[in-house]
């Protein structure tokens, strides 16, 4: 990673016990460290009592565009994902021809990693179909040539249901999905992305975390006697 212009004015410190410098992409443990390390830094992964939208509480809350608002930190999380893709990709004897994610996050993802491995990091769009129903759309005149063999990514992966989102577009233009890479990944049962029709691809995750939630009634922090808070809103 070249170095910036301008040194950061305040350098990310991760917490002790965390690595202080980027690893190698081929040690998973490590760089799942140095990515919890980078999210705790940030800000983007804060622990406390919180009380979340869904009216459940948690112990932990994530917020992805803490750690994308940080180009170099962003940018180093992209790496590691490219480095893996790559892996995956070389092992399937494939390449990789388009990186494609779904707006907000999937945008600044798919163009540092697109400009990592040499190729187009292109976006879609949610638009509301006839129905009324919410689909995805690749828009902005971008061109998906078939048989692109194509890198989803996406900041946080819950259910992955945006990575769904992503496919129906990308098969109706021909195109052959070969893997999802995301930044933190919710779902640690989850490692692999169904494709309608087609067998199912690798999920690369930099960092796996179950982020368990409870009922006030069942919250161990409120039997503790733990004030509770709201965490800052994602604006979605
Ligand atoms: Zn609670």
């Amino acid at each position: 990673m070249s170095e910036p212009l301008l040194p950061l004015r305040e350098p990310l410190r991760a917490p002790d016990g965390y690595p202080q410098a980027p690893v190698s992409s081929h040690d998973e443990t490590l760089s799942a460290r140095r990515v919890e390390g980078l999210l705790l830094s940030t800000g983007a992964l804060q622990r406390g009592h919180f009380l979340l939208k869904s009216g459940r509480h948690g112990d932990r809350y994530l917020e992805k565009w803490a750690l994308l608002q940080h180009p170099d930190a962003a940018a180093e999380v992209c790496r590691l994902l490219a480095d893996r893709a790559l892996a995956v990709a070389a092992a399937a004897a494939i390449e990789i021809d388009l990186v494609a994610g779904p707006t907000t996050g999937g945008v600044l993802l798919a163009y540092e990693i697109g400009r990592l491995l040499g190729v187009r990091g292109i976006f879609a769009e949610e638009v509301a179909g006839e129905s009324g129903a919410v689909r995805r759309e690749f828009r902005r005149g971008f061109h998906i040539p078939p048989r692109a063999r194509v890198l989803m990514v996406d900041d946080i992966l819950t259910t992955g249901g945006s990575l769904q989102a992503l496919l129906p577009p990308l098969l109706a233009a021909g195109a052959h999905p070969v893997a999802a890479a995301v930044v933190a990944s919710r779902s640690p049962d989850l490692r692999t992305l169904e494709v309608p029709g087609r067998e199912s691809i690798p999920l690369i995750a930099a960092l796996t975390m179950s982020l368990p939630t409870y009922e006030a009634s069942a919250c161990p922090l409120c039997a503790a006697g733990e004030p509770i808070g709201a965490p800052g809103s994602s604006g979605r």
